[in-house]
């Protein structure tokens, strides 16, 4: 049997690099970035008669093509993020797109750049045939390993493009995922006062101050594990960094630390704040600001009898495939797009246990599976 277009455009993805450089300096530029990735999407998408261009952060650029129709039943966000983790450790050669036993082996081949090749390979297929029945804006966009810098930068670009709902690709096997955690993180700065340590009355101890927050930090986790989402479970509060002081002899006069606070629906950058303002409060913790608290990833929430996950579900059916819906345990950008009002669910090929992994790979039958479920949406089966 001949090769399928998507194995074809996976191959030429994976032998891409596109690595998040996850704020490291020590990445060779050969590997770190988008660029070369993007506008190899753009060119792809130029070929097939589609206006395509790059766009967004110029040194983590994202890419955006437009398929429309008269007529059209909706518009539907497909959105791909084009890195991948970083490959130090890997165990196979991470940009030769080996394929082996039926399955593709390489860095992105299942995270997420089979997604991609899969989506494109659909939306190739239903122009040409002009079977299109829904307006498609496909999206690479940068940086969903880490800051979703091209996910805020998407939300800027199609924001009058009328998108009525979206899928964010990952590996899901191909089921329906439609909640999982965001990600807030806090950072919390004690100020005190400098002095000779043989005089400690004289100076005020930064230190010891962050110490009185992070006890209420702690505790403000306990509260968090007696309300737990119905699906998602308990959110989460954990302090992962601290630092502080120059030396033994001197009353430090700064500390910091961070917090990693999961999220579930319902909470907003707002109320995490907040709860930590309160908790501070509460515990009568002085000298302490929460400095900044961002949400990185919000959560995704979406119905189950929403637009999407009936599309999706209808179409998976049509293809003869199990129409399951889940949740995961990682954030996506799904979840940056809930968070600005633009609802979808997650959807893609292979599975989350290969991703990010020495010996990444994704199923070949996943993939070619994928595309079918992607003509029958852009056709309107689903
Ligand atoms: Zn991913």
């Amino acid at each position: 049997m001949p090769q399928a277009p998507c194995i074809q455009y996976l191959q030429d993805f994976v032998a891409i690099p596109s690595v998040n450089p996850m704020g490291r300096s020590d990445m060779p530029a050969g590997i770190a970035g988008e660029r070369r990735y993007a506008e190899h999407v753009r060119e792809k998408l130029r070929g097939m008669g589609l206006d395509a261009e790059i766009f967004g952060d110029p040194d983590r650029p994202s890419v955006v093509a437009e398929a429309r129709v008269a007529g059209a039943l909706d518009t539907v966000l497909i959105a791909s993020h084009l890195d991948t983790v970083p490959v130090d450790h890997m165990e196979i050669e991470p940009f030769d797109p080996v394929i082996k036993d039926g399955r593709l082996y390489g860095r992105g081949s299942c995270d997420t750049k089979a997604g991609m090749a899969t989506a494109i390979e659909a939306l190739e297929r239903v122009t040409r045939n002009g079977t299109l029945r829904r307006n498609v804006i496909l999206v690479g966009e940068s940086d969903e390993e880490l800051g979703s810098i091209g996910a805020r930068d998407t939300l800027r670009q199609v924001a009058d493009r009328g998108v009525d709902w979206a899928i964010a690709t990952e590996p899901t096997e191909l089921r329906i995922v439609t909640h999982h955690k965001g990600i807030a993180i806090a950072r919390l700065v004690a100020s005190g006062r400098a002095g000779h340590s043989s005089a400690p009355e004289k100076g005020s101890n930064a230190i010891y101050a962050l110490a009185g927050a992070i006890r209420a930090l702690e505790s403000l986790h306990a509260e968090l594990a007696e309300r737990p989402d119905p699906i998602l479970g308990a959110p989460t509060l954990s302090v992962g960094v601290v630092a502080g002081g120059a030396a033994p002899n001197i009353i430090p006069d700064e500390a910091w630390l961070l917090a990693d606070r999961r999220l579930v629906p319902g909470d907003t950058e707002e109320s995490v704040r907040a709860e930590i303002e309160s908790v501070l409060s509460r515990h009568g913790v002085e000298g302490v600001r929460l400095e900044r608290c961002t949400v990185e990833k919000g959560p995704l929430g979406t119905a189950h009898d929403h637009v999407s996950v009936q599309h999706l579900r209808a179409a998976l059916l049509a293809q003869g495939l199990a129409a399951a819906t889940g949740t995961v345990a990682f954030g996506t950008d799904a979840g940056v797009f809930e968070d600005a009002g633009l609802r979808g669910v997650v959807f893609g090929p292979g599975s989350i246990d290969r991703a990010h992994t020495a010996r990444e790979y994704v199923e070949l039958d996943q993939v070619e599976a994928a595309t079918e479920v992607w003509v029958r949406l852009f056709e309107g089966d689903g």
